[in-house]
């Protein structure tokens, strides 16, 4: 049987517990054997809206991901120059994992319904699946989806049933700013990287 593998890419400024509960229902629901969690470079022009560096997101995902033995924390579009294209990380790991792989892309309810703008779409949904999660407030524009890839890519595009937590990056980084606590929204040896590093402040 051939190997299943999810990734869950996203800025992890800071990762929190939605993602890994997302991650983690992904994983069970679809039965894959490992979750990669790959932290993005940032374009130049989104600098604004990060605040950790590169290395400061890379270690908080190590630290949220080490206690599951299904979750690797990969740094593979830190250690390529720039931003990556999605398609670009998912040809390296084809490279590296051998074609018999699967791989699934996790995608956010709100970013699926845009996927016919990602660069390179077509050939990304050739070389990997799609899961999104149902989130509250936001519906899948089936139509439009349908009306892009058809039946075949359709396919592809996979939903699967998350709990539904309003955590976010953005506003953690608000309540650690504004000194509220952000205990149980983050694993706590995230939470003391945070606090040690003097991170968000
Ligand atoms: P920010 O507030 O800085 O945008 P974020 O919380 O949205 O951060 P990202 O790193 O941008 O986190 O998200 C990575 C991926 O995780 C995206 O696919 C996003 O849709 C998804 N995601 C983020 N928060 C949640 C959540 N609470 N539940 C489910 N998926 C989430
Ligand atoms: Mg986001």
């Amino acid at each position: 049987m051939s190997r299943q593998i999810g990734i869950m890419g996203g800025t992890f400024d800071p990762i929190h517990e939605g993602h890994l509960i997302t991650a983690e229902a992904v994983r069970s629901g679809l039965g894959l054997d490992t979750v990669l969690f790959i932290p993005a470079a940032v374009p130049p022009h989104k600098r604004h809206q990060q605040v950790a560096s590169a290395q400061d997101r890379y270690i908080m995902t190590q630290l949220a991901v080490c206690s599951n033995p299904h979750f690797i924390a990969s740094d593979i579009e830190l250690r390529r120059k720039g931003a990556s294209y999605t398609v670009d990380t998912i040809r390296e790991l084809r490279a590296y994992y051998g074609a018999g792989t699967e791989f699934y892309f996790f995608i956010g309810a709100d970013a699926i319904n845009d996927l016919d703008t990602w660069h390179r779409v077509d050939e990304l949904l050739q070389l990997c699946r799609f899961v999104t999660a149902t989130r509250q407030g936001t519906e899948l524009d089936v139509t439009r989806l349908h009306e892009r890839f058809g039946d075949a890519g359709c396919q592809r595009i996979h939903r699967i049933d998350t709990p539904q937590l309003e955590i976010s990056s953005t506003d953690i980084r608000h309540r650690v700013h504004e000194g509220k606590s952000i205990r149980y929204l983050v694993p706590q040896a995230v939470r003391e990287y945070i606090e040690k590093e003097g991170l968000y402040l």
